[in-house]
């Protein structure tokens, strides 16, 4: 299973920030579309980093309140790990267990088409394995 069947499945559409806006309105954001990290874009745009719900956690516990009025550019992570349509979902799970994150935007020449969250990795498999309990069945009692 490839990146662009998660993607074919829950849609293309991408909930972004940009990098100026506050750590409050970032928290609004994730509250409101109900998930759980928002990419962040610059000027042009163009991907800038990501900022999760971890990272919103972090900047109150250190800086408290304060921070909420603070620019999301501040506590984003900037090293984003990106991938690609034709990615697969294995090569997705290794790459959110090794970086230790649960999402993952999706890169269509250099823009962002997509993100792929650990819930929809699981999903996918799930369904795969399902299916492939389901071929096993139908083998064993054809036999
Ligand atoms: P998450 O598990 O996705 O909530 O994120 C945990 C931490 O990893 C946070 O500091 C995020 O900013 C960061 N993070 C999330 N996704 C990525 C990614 N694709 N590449 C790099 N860092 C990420």
């Amino acid at each position: 299973m490839l990146v662009k069947h998660i993607l074919g499945e829950k849609g293309r559409d991408v909930i972004a920030i940009a990098s100026d806006a506050t750590l409050s309105e970032a928290a609004r954001m994730l509250a409101h579309k109900r998930i759980g990290a928002v990419v962040v874009r610059d000027d042009s745009g163009m991907l800038a980093g990501i900022l999760s719900e971890r990272d919103v956690v972090r900047a109150v516990a250190d800086g408290s309140v304060s921070a909420l009025a603070r620019p999301v550019s501040i506590y984003m992570t900037r090293a984003v790990a990106t991938c690609e349509e034709q990615d697969t979902v294995e090569e997705i799970m290794e790459m959110m267990t090794i970086g230790r994150f649960r999402h993952v935007p999706v890169l269509s020449s250099g823009q962002v088409t997509g993100i792929v969250s650990i819930g929809d990795v699981v999903k996918t498999r799930i369904a795969e394995t399902v299916r492939e309990a389901e071929s096993l069945r139908e083998y064993i009692s054809a036999a």
